[in-house]
């Protein structure tokens, strides 16, 4: 027989292996998004109760807020986030805000910050006689004779910050958490750091993060579904910001102007995931949240996760998820330096932190460091072979249990995805050059190897 022919069927069991990978990862994909999207997650009811109990919170405090500090009254509350554009998945825990700051009126001026241009970022400018009492002298900066005033946005924000304190001390529908830390006021706790002897949020019992957060403050409070966080994210809207919201910017050390949210956009559909995109936005997002709950640590944001599928979005000519996984992880996610070797069954990382570019300010970078990525690559590259080597897919519904890892034992197939990330977790603290382990999927193994300064 000629070399043709066997060429031939070699190409053709390929493209039919690859057609059996891509079949398996959309159904994981389709099943997946579907499972971990909190709208299936709990009743209609439940999430009702939930919701009404945050948005009422919240509307409360701000009306607290204007009372204890006139000049930081609010006038509506815009929803943002995961919750409301229907891609929180696993627990209704987080919830986000933009309280609209009566302060607007009082913008006169809205320019470009010129350090860093064409990135959305903006100077505003206040008359200062327009505002029902003065703010602290610490917000303003470069007044006139006028009486007009830059406003910085990270002062504000603290005083915000303060203000937001002095009102849950006076609602009546709260209470404050206590603080076991030392030199903490009660109602001030760090959010990232667990004390040993904190307690589970009791209904009603609400804390403040003790720095600020992003542009935001920080409120976590115990809620119907339990402990959940709550961003304030306070913002300036008027005709002389050109209708966009305007929020705290905190860019590198210049912390006194303001970004433009890109939300109010003219062109936001541009900046809209179809729904197939949206289904990997939930299941990449479920990627990192696995990876997490099995190794610790903090997870790639979501606000990367949809730049990277908005990135992929632009050029996808693809029909099916699957191939849209495959693309995603080629051309967004390996990094130079990296590879994974389809066919040769090779994975190769490197310890290193990616950039990649702001969809709309396309000079700005979103930064996702090792700890975030490296994981998370883990998960997606060991799915893929999993679908790739093997028929069985009952892993599937394994993988989205809330149990997992809990659930599975040393002999199931999953073990291997477990103990790659404990294996990363252990070789962190260490500093060898590198580290290599394997994964079996039946009767294949794929080689993988992780370099760089661990
Ligand atoms: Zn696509």
């Amino acid at each position: 027989m000629s070399s043709f022919s066997h060429n031939k069927s070699t190409e053709s069991n390929y493209a039919f292996d690859r057609h059996i990978t891509i079949v398996q990862l959309t159904e994981f994909v389709e099943f997946t998004a579907h499972k971990v999207d909190i709208q299936n997650v709990y009743t209609p009811s439940q999430l009702k109760e939930q919701t009404t109990f945050v948005e009422n919170l919240v509307k409360d405090i701000c009306v607290n807020v204007g009372k204890t500090e006139p000049t930081l009254a609010t006038d509506g509350v815009l929803n943002r986030g995961s919750y409301y554009d229907g891609t929180k998945i696993v627990n209704a825990d987080e919830y986000d805000y933009e309280p609209l700051l009566t302060l607007s009126k009082a913008v006169t001026e809205v320019s470009e910050f010129s350090v860093f241009p064409n990135q959305g970022f903006r100077t505003v400018r206040i008359d200062t006689k327009m505002l029902p009492k003065p703010l602290p002298a610490q917000c303003l900066k470069d007044i006139n004779e006028n009486g007009v005033a830059e406003l910085s946005s990270k002062e504000l924000l603290k005083f915000l910050h303060c203000t937001i304190l002095e009102a849950l001390k006076y609602m009546n529908t709260v209470e404050l958490k206590k603080s076991v830390r030392k030199h903490m006021d009660q109602g001030v706790v760090d959010h990232y750091m667990p004390h040993p002897h904190d307690t589970p949020y009791l209904k009603g019992e609400v804390s403040v993060h003790s720095a600020l957060h992003g542009p935001s403050v920080w409120l976590r409070v115990g809620a119907p579904l339990g402990t959940t966080d709550i961003d304030l994210c306070f913002c300036l809207r008027s005709k002389a910001c050109d209708k966009h919201v305007m929020v705290s910017a905190r860019y590198r050390s210049y912390e006194s102007h303001w970004l433009e949210s890109i939300i109010d956009l003219p062109e936001v559909q541009k900046y809209k995931l179809t729904l197939p995109h949206n289904k990997l936005l939930l299941t990449l997002k479920y990627m990192t949240h696995l990876a997490c709950t099995v190794h610790g640590g903090s997870h790639v944001s979501s606000h990367i996760l949809r730049t990277v599928l908005l990135h992929h979005q632009r050029n996808c000519q693809e029909t099916d998820l699957g191939e849209c996984l495959l693309s995603i992880i080629k051309n967004f996610m390996i990094k130079p330096g990296e590879k994974f070797d389809y066919d040769a069954n090779m994975v190769h990382l490197i310890v290193n932190a990616i950039e990649i570019h702001d969809i709309v300010h396309h000079e700005t970078t979103l930064r996702t460091n090792s700890m975030k990525r490296v994981p998370m690559l883990i998960v997606l590259l060991w799915i893929v072979q999993q679908t790739r080597h093997n028929e069985d897919s009952t892993w599937i519904q394994r993988i989205v249990d809330p149990q997992f890892p809990g659930n599975i034992s040393d002999d199931d197939m999953l073990h291997s995805l477990v103990t790659s990330l404990d294996f990363w977790d252990n070789s962190y603290s260490k500093n060898p050059p590198t580290r290599i382990f394997q994964w079996h999927h039946g009767n294949t193994a794929t080689h993988v190897s992780i370099t760089g300064d661990w």
